[in-house]
């Protein structure tokens, strides 16, 4: 990936932090499970923590170890070191395509089944939606333990400032606050945007970036897909909303991991947050980032699933809407005192982001964080991308996370890069990138 990050403008001069631990899970009685990124600590640990699932452990280590063999040749790899890259992973595949498939097709919950550690069941079963394919988890830890999934100092501002100064400096032009209503087409050809102001943009060529649904049933009357293109949005399971709750709080947490993805506690008593009833809080403490908060503070978020059409009908009355949030802001502080005595006074500045708040910034359909989930439905994707075009259009193009199941950062990055070497070879053109300096 840094190739490519490097290509958008992203890393260089940034610093990254490798956390040696992925996520915890603390349980009863001080028991306690870490998931570390390096393979053989996660090994250790995972056997010492129960030793009689070791069957299923072991096949889920060599299951992270077999994907440990899919790395992407970096972009200025020879083309003979290429070839014998590719080759290896051919080989991996022939020899192992069974037990890629295998992955491919079991859920965590189904996996789980086979535990017979509670714990461990509750705590792999929370690592990732329930629904999510196994393969993915596997292919997440072999990037933590290659050092290929690092978190950039300052957070994701920096990065989008980053992303925004390489785009002006290559000749790219940004519009903000303007909002696309439809896509022009002329004789079932793509040819410009006509925007919320009615203000109309002709152009060659038409890439969406944008949400999937919107731009497939509302810009374009839902009048270029057929079956295929519908299936989706009628089957495929969605990264759920949040409720996404930043806290400043006026003290250290010297004493709390650095991790890539937090640590989760059990509560006292199961409590309902809006319209979940949950038994434990994720917390993820920025104890790594001094960039986010005065010295001496810190910045930590809670990351909760939350039901898109519960919010939706709340936030039809404005009163009601903003006092369930201040509701739940006081009951997160409530529940953080659980963990850290004494909490409720340290806090400064709170943020509560519901499902309302994603899809306002984003547009994103049901306020889904992330897109597709990888699920047993559509795992073969990774052999099969799904089309970034549709059917009976020409010159309209699609890319993000709506056209790459499991969605994130790096995908939506390799989704650009993926649709211009199309673009490149519909004009005839060899496609070659550029890096400024730096790394
Ligand atoms: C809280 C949170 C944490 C996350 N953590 C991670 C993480 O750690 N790692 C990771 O890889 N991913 C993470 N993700 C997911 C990641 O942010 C998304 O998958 C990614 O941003 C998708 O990129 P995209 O370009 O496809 O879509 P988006 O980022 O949604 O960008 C689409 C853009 O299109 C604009 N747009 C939409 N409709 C219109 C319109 N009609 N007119 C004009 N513009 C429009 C939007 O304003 C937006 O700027 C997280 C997401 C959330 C919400």
């Amino acid at each position: 990936m840094h190739d490519y990050w490097k290509e958008v403008g992203i890393v260089q001069g940034r610093e990254f932090v490798y956390a040696d631990e992925y996520i915890r899970f603390e349980g009863p009685g001080g028991r306690k499970i870490v998931f570390y990124g390096d393979v053989d600590r996660l090994e250790k640990e995972l056997l010492d923590f129960s030793p009689r699932d070791k069957e299923p452990i072991l096949e889920f280590i060599n299951g992270i170890r077999f994907a440990l063999n899919f790395d992407q040749p970096s972009v200025d790899t020879p083309f003979l070191k290429k070839i014998g890259n590719t080759a290896r992973i051919m080989y991996t595949l022939l020899i192992h395509g069974k037990q890629f498939k295998k992955w491919g097709k079991t859920t965590p919950q189904e996996f789980t089944a086979r535990l017979s550690d509670p714990m461990l069941k509750d705590a792999i079963n929370e690592l990732w939606l329930p629904d999510f394919s196994m393969l993915f988890m596997l292919f997440t830890f072999a990037y933590l333990h290659k050092k290929n999934a690092g978190y950039p100092i300052g957070g994701s501002l920096p990065m989008s400032r980053a992303l925004e100064a390489r785009y002006t400096e290559l000749g790219g032009v940004i519009n903000y606050n303007k909002k696309v209503e439809k896509i022009l087409t002329e004789g079932n050809m793509a040819c410009g945007i006509k925007l919320s102001d009615a203000t109309e943009f002709r152009a060659s060529r038409v890439v969406s970036a944008a949400d999937g649904y919107s731009t497939i049933y509302k810009m374009l009357d839902d009048k270029y897909a057929d079956a295929k293109i519908h299936e989706p949005y009628e089957k495929w399971p969605r990264f759920p909303s949040l409720i996404f709750a930043g806290f400043g709080v006026n003290r250290t947490f010297n004493d709390e991991p650095v991790t890539v993805s937090g640590f989760s506690y059990q509560l006292e008593k199961p409590v309902r947050i809006a319209d979940e009833t949950i038994v434990r809080l994720p917390v993820h403490i920025y104890n790594q980032d001094k960039s986010l908060a005065p010295d001496g503070k810190t910045v930590l978020t809670i990351m909760l699933a939350s039901d898109y059409d519960y919010w939706k009908k709340l936030s039809e009355n404005k009163d009601a809407y903003n006092r369930k949030k201040e509701e739940i802001g006081k009951q997160l502080i409530e529940l953080l005192g659980q963990r850290f005595p004494g909490i409720s006074s340290q806090i400064e500045m709170m943020n509560i982001a519901t499902p309302m708040t994603f899809e306002r910034y984003t547009g994103n359909w049901n306020g889904s964080f992330e897109g597709w989930l990888i699920t047993p439905l559509n795992a073969n994707i990774m052999m099969k991308p799904m089309s970034q075009t549709l059917p009976g259009l020409s010159d309209f193009y699609m890319c993000g996370q709506w056209v790459e199941p499991g969605g994130g950062l790096p995908t939506g990055v390799m989704s650009g890069r993926r649709l211009l070497k199309k673009i490149c070879k519909e004009d005839g053109r060899k496609f070659r990138t550029t890096f400024i300096a730096g790394e």
